[in-house]
Parts: structure tokens; sequence; C-alpha cells
């Protein structure tokens, strides 16, 4: 019987990671015990693992459902690489290359077969699979299945079927979509059989969440890509105009820029996805149609330029950040006007209904920018969840970014004076250079330096003089006016001037932004120098192999080769990330170039320090003081539901926490946790299906005994055997 210890092996030898990450062990072990399940994860929180770790270690092959062929794709190559075999059947194939497929699941090679949903539209393919023996059945993005979804695929209603075709075989739903209303019709339409029901934690917290007002949308996003030289940033625009005419702004500041959007080819759209894929260009400016099926885990930075029409919008757009675990940005810049755009084109929804869903969602979506609470803290709640704790250490709020400024009034009065004095005759920027007391040459050579308000603002950097300009603009107190964008001032900033009205300032960050405690954590002890010497030795490699560079090893896994900085192939193995297959495959090669560099560099190789989590343990403390305290109260004989209400944990958690307490306290005797009569029932079943497979056993039993009670008697059953 395969065991929540062999899968463990495999996550090693494979892939090359230690632990399992939050909900992965119980959404594996529903698949070990054959029992339904649907998990829900956010992106990013290892969805695919759950499948493919048990797919491996289980005898048979695995089946895989998956809504895009870009998707199976890249899971194809990424499991290649961890020298898993791997194939896909689908339409667009050549009809030789599905024959090599197919003889390949005749011959019993493959661990894991990706199949489009339209194939088990025929009788023959499904009975071709039926002479197959089948581990589990797993269903990709499964909100598709649901018209309430955000994607609803009508291929997928056929999934129905497989409950049906493949009687005895378990199937699972994975999905990032978490509403009560789509996971109930994921069970229904998939006739799942009294699913386990797993859903983690909808906080991101390597994420890095900005919200600010868009003043000067090229400047801003400079600023956020300033952050992220050489990285891959992905920026969302509204409109395809917008897409255009910033995409051509940033190629003439000569960032390497390619744009995405529904009036671009089919070709030329592919060719733009190919070239950030392959990170032949790290930016890629976007309308929302781009991201759909992109896999890739390194994307450091999601920059929207607009509003988006929903926070469930925003969640999934900017969630394609960070996939990696590692460190990343959320910035997003908006304005009044894109509600108004947004309210428009609402207006022409046909049902009064529909409208109004729509419109409440962008209000939550506004509130959310214009209100000065956690930005963590606001997603989850969005979502039905809170967070533990105050300080999220991980937005602009908790940084301490944003807030009003003091004295308002007063900085105010300067600027509006100096545009005065400049008798309304100059932009922005050249207003802001006089203020902070700037010796450029037209300044000097226009006597703007003898004016009573030059450098009235010189304590400060004359960005932060710029940034208050936008802002007075933005509440209406200046005016840009003319072909030059020259600043008046208005009516109501008179009424400033006069003092009859405060406007509203923010402060300037003391630091433009500050860092993260992930990012500091996730960089610790990495030398830069060398994990950009191993992500160009990277980029080679999958250049040559044509595959995408985060699927050779990702960047979590360079940056600890950066910090362990391994001398032989057994100290490679010890990086988080590196598997068997990879380290044999790459292990030279990465190797030499550590030694190399750390030879020319001088630095310590084999640094001893336990290399550090960068995956965010937040939770994990109080899981352990719940799980302990349960222990303590099931040695008293407490019973499941008793347990919950004190541990304030739900009754199917706690079972979990009773069976392995038993198993480590190698109990033999089920009560009193277990009534004698359903205990013996599962003996007897255990004895009459020669298995101890929990499915089975709860079929066998007509679903009269619970899954519950059935794990419980199973391990004191093995407990016995000891
Ligand atoms: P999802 O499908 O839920 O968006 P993925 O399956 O793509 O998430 O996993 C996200 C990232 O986390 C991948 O880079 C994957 O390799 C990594 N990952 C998954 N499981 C683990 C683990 N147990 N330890 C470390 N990293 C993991
Ligand atoms: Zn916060």
């Amino acid at each position: 019987m395969t065991t929540l210890s062999d899968v463990k092996a495999a996550l090693k030898k494979y892939w090359g990671y230690d632990e399992f990450l939050p909900l992965q062990e119980r959404a594996i072990e529903s698949v070990l015990h054959g029992r339904d399940s649907i998990v829900v994860l956010p992106t990013g929180g290892g969805k695919s693992i759950c499948f493919q770790a048990p797919a491996v270690s289980l005898p048979g092959m695995a089946i895989v459902v998956s809504p895009l062929i870009s998707l199976m794709k890249d899971q194809i190559d990424a499991l290649t690489e961890c020298g898993i075999p791997a194939a896909r059947i689908d339409s667009s194939q050549p009809i030789r290359e599905r024959d090599g497929v197919i003889e390949r699941v005749i011959n019993r090679e493959l661990k894991l077969l990706y199949i489009a949903p339209e194939r088990f539209a025929a009788d023959g393919f499904i009975r071709f699979l039926r002479r197959v023996d089948i581990s589990l059945i797993a269903i990709d993005e499964a909100h598709c299945v649901s018209m309430w979804g955000h994607d609803f695929r009508p291929e997928y209603r056929r999934l129905g079927r497989l409950k049906e075709s493949f009687p005895g075989v378990a199937v699972h739903a994975y999905t990032a979509t978490a509403t009560e209303h789509v996971r109930r019709d994921i069970a229904l339409q998939l006739h799942l059989k009294d699913p386990e029901v797993l859903i983690g934690s909808f906080d991101r917290p390597n994420l890095v969440y900005r919200v600010k007002r868009r003043t000067n949308t090229l400047q801003q996003v400079r600023d956020v890509l300033a952050r992220h030289r050489n990285e891959s940033v992905i920026i969302y625009c509204i409109r395809r105009a917008d897409v255009d005419d910033l995409c051509a702004k940033l190629i003439r500041k000569g960032y390497r820029v390619v744009p995405y959007h529904a009036g671009m080819s089919a070709g030329d759209r592919k060719a733009a996805q190919d070239a950030f894929i392959s990170e032949e260009v790290e930016i890629i400016v976007a309308t929302v149609a781009f991201g759909m099926g992109i896999d890739k885990s390194n994307v450091r930075a999601v920059i929207h330029t607009g509003l988006p029409k929903s926070l469930e919008h925003y969640q999934q757009e900017s969630g394609r950040a960070g996939r990696d675990g590692l460190e990343a940005e959320c910035s997003l810049f908006w304005s009044g006007g894109d509600y108004g755009i947004w309210k428009s084109i609402m207006a022409n929804t046909e049902s009064d209904q529909a409208r109004e869903i729509a419109l409440s969602k962008l209000n939550g979506m506004y509130n959310y920018c214009t209100s000065l609470a956690c930005r963590h803290r606001a997603l989850v709640n969005y979502f039905g969840q809170d967070l533990e704790g105050g300080n999220c250490g991980a937005c602009d709020v908790c940084l301490g970014e944003i807030g009003s400024m003091d004295g308002a009034l007063e900085i105010a009065q300067k600027i509006l004076s100096c545009v005065v004095r400049l008798h309304e005759r100059f932009g922005a920027d050249y207003t802001a250079s006089v203020l902070s007391g700037s010796r450029d040459k037209r300044i000097l050579e226009r006597k703007h330096d003898q004016l009573s308000t030059y450098a009235l603002l010189s304590d400060l950097p004359k960005n932060t003089a710029r940034d208050w300009i936008e802002q007075l603009v933005g509440q209406g107190y200046l005016e840009k006016t003319g072909e030059f964008n020259v600043l008046h001032v208005t009516e109501r900033g008179w009424r400033v001037l006069h003092g009859e009205e405060i406007p509203s300032l923010l402060k300037p960050a003391d630091k433009p932004v500050r860092t993260s405690k992930v990012a500091a954590d996730s960089w610790e002890g990495v030398d830069h120098g060398l994990f950009e010497a191993l992500r160009g030795l990277r980029r080679e490699l999958a250049m040559r192999r044509s595959v995408p560079a985060y699927v050779v090893f990702s960047d979590a896994a360079l940056r600890g080769m950066a910090r362990l900085r391994p001398s032989t192939p057994d100290a490679f193995l010890l990086v988080s990330g590196v598997g068997s297959a990879k380290a044999e495959q790459y292990g030279d090669l990465f190797l030499d170039a550590i030694s190399r560099y750390c030879k020319e560099h001088s630095l310590p190789m084999d640094v001893a320090t336990a290399q550090r989590e960068p995956r965010s343990s937040k939770g994990r403390s109080t899981l352990n003081l719940a799980r302990q305290t349960a222990y303590g109260l099931f040695a008293q004989g407490i019973s499941v539901d008793e347990v919950a209400r004190a541990v304030e944990r739900a009754p199917s958690t706690v079972a979990e926490y009773l069976v392995s307490y038993i198993a480590k306290e190698g109990l033999t005797e089920p009560s009193p946790w277990v009534d004698k009569r359903s205990f013996d029932r599962i003996v007897d079943a255990v004895a009459s299906l020669g298995s101890d497979l929990i499915g089975p056993i709860y079929r066998a039993l007509g679903g009269e005994v619970g899954y519950d009670l059935i794990k419980i008697s199973i391990v004191v059953l093995q407990n016995r055997k000891r």
C-alpha cells in the first residue's frame, strides 16, 4: 500500500522538496485513501503536486484533465524535466504523435496522461482507457465546469461521465476559485461522492500590494520597473489603445517590451507570449486577455495601470506574480475616471440583476483602492477569510508608505504661490525644479533662483514636490492647460492660497519603498551576482532544450544554490528544488559555474547554515498549538466533537489529528472514538475486500459508516499488525 511517506520520498526525489506546503498533505491523503475531493488553493498554492506526487507513487497511471493545451504542455515539460514519464492527448496533435502516446499507454510506460476534455466525447476512447489501470482522475481548473465560475467551458460538462465510466477510481477537482456556489456546482456536475473539501488560505504572503492614484502612468510604471531590472513583469491596461501607447513609450525609453491584446493576430499574440515565457523580453504589456494558461512561476511584478472591474479579477490577475513563493510586487494605479469607464460599459448589460452585481463588485474594488486599511486583510476579508496578526509587513499601508501629510496646507500654499510667481507659464516638472532649488541652467538664465518661492522645498527630493503637484492637480487645485501642460491655479486653488480650504497630500515614503520581510528572508545569504550568473546559465539551457526557463530550475532553487553554494553532487541535492533527475542532468554544469564564480570572488562554499524556508510559515505555530492541545485531550479519551469545540477546529481536522495521534501512540483499541458495531463492520469489510483502502470500504458499507471512523479504525488495525 502506498503511504504518505512514500509520496514524501517521491517529493524529495523528483522535485527536490523536503516538506509539503500547507494543505498539500491532506489533499494527498484524500488521493491515497481513494476519496473524491475538491481542493481550493490560490494560484501558487501548489495544486499540481497534490495529484502529481501521488500519481508517481501509486501503481497505474493517472488521468489529468486540463482546459488548455498550453497548460498541459507546460506541466508535461516540467514533469519530464523531473524525470517523470508523462504525455498528453488532445485534438491539436498530429496523428502519429498521438499514436505514439497511445502505445506508451498500452505499454504502461506513463505515470500521468493529460487529456483535453473534448476527448471524452468518444466512447471508444473511454473504452480504451478502461483497459488501463487508472490510479486517480484529476480535474485541473475545475471551476470550468460551472456556469457560475468566470471561465465556463461546455466540454467540462461531459466530465460527469467519468464517475460512471471508471467506478472505483476517485475523482479530484482542483481550482483557485473559491465561491461556495462554484464549489457546490463542481461536486454536482462531476458527480462526486461525499467529497472531502479542502480550502486553503487565500492570502498570498509573498506578494507586496501597493495602490496609488494614477498621476503619470509612464513615470509610475518606470518607478516599479526600476525595482525589477532583468525580471519578468506583466503590465495590465484596460484598453488596447493604452497597451499600444504604453508599449511604444517604454520601447522609446529602451525597455524590452512586447504588447498583447485581442486586436493582434493569433500568430503575433503567440509570438509575444513565447518571447515573454522564454525570457527573451522581460516585460509584457497586455489587456486582461493575457494570462490564462500562463504557468510562468517567476513573474516578479504585476502592474495595473487602471482599475480592475472586481476584486475577483484583481486577485486572479495580480496572483500571476510570485507563484514560486518568492517575493513579488503587485502595484495598482487607478483614477476616478476608470470607475466612470467601467460604469458606462456596465450600463449596456442586458439584465438589471447582472448589472447590479457587476456594479457592486466594481464598488468593492473602488473601496479597496480608496481605503487605508491593510491590503492583505482587505483581500482575504472579501473572500470570507481573516488574517491572524496585525501588521502584514507587505503592503503600502502596513509598510508605512502612505498616510496624509501634516501641514499639507502650508506645503500646498508654497507650491501654488510658486506657480503664481512663475506667471502660470511653466509645467509641473519645471515648477518642481524651482521649488527644490535646482541649479539648472534654464532656471538661472531666467533668474528664477531669485524668486521668493525658489528652494522653498529644498529639504525634499524633487520627485516629492513633483508628486505633490500631481496630487494637487488630481484634487482640482491646479490645472494643466495647453499644448505644454502649463500649470494654472484654479478657483479652488485660490481658496487654498487664502487658507479657506485644506487639500490632502500624501506623505512621501521615508525610503521610496521598503523591502518586505518576505523579500529580506528570501534573499538572506544569497549572493546576487552568483544568482544572476546562474540565471544566465539557466536561460541558455532552456533555450537549447526549448522549454521555459523556470522549468529547468525555479528562481527559488537558483537562490538556494547561490546561498548554499554547493561544491559536490551530494551538497547540490540539498538545495530545495533540486531533484535527482535534474541533479544528474544539470548538476555538473551548475556545480562548475558555482565553483568558478566562488573562486573568482573568493566566496566560501558549502555554506552550512540551514537553508531558510522562503515560503511563509504563517499560521503554522498556531496549527501546532491546536494539534498539541488536541493530543492532550485525546489522552483523556475525549470525543472528536468535543475536542473540535475546544481547539476551535473543524471536526474533520480534529479527526486527522486523532489519526496521527493513534499512529504515533501505537494504540490498538478504537474506543472511545469508534463504536464496537461500526468497528466490527469495518474489520469485516477489510477482510472481504482484502484491502484497507478507505474509498472501497466506504462503498462496501453502503456509505453508512463515515470516512473519519474508517480512517481511525484502519490505523488501529495497522497498529495491531506491528
Ligand atoms: P498552483 O497550480 O496552485 O498555482 P503550482 O502547482 O504551479 O501551483 O505550484 C506553485 C510553485 O510552488 C511551483 O513553483 C512549485 O514547484 C512550488 N511548490 C509546490 N509544492 C512545493 C513544496 N512542497 N515545496 C516547495 N515548493 C513547492
Ligand atoms: Zn498590510
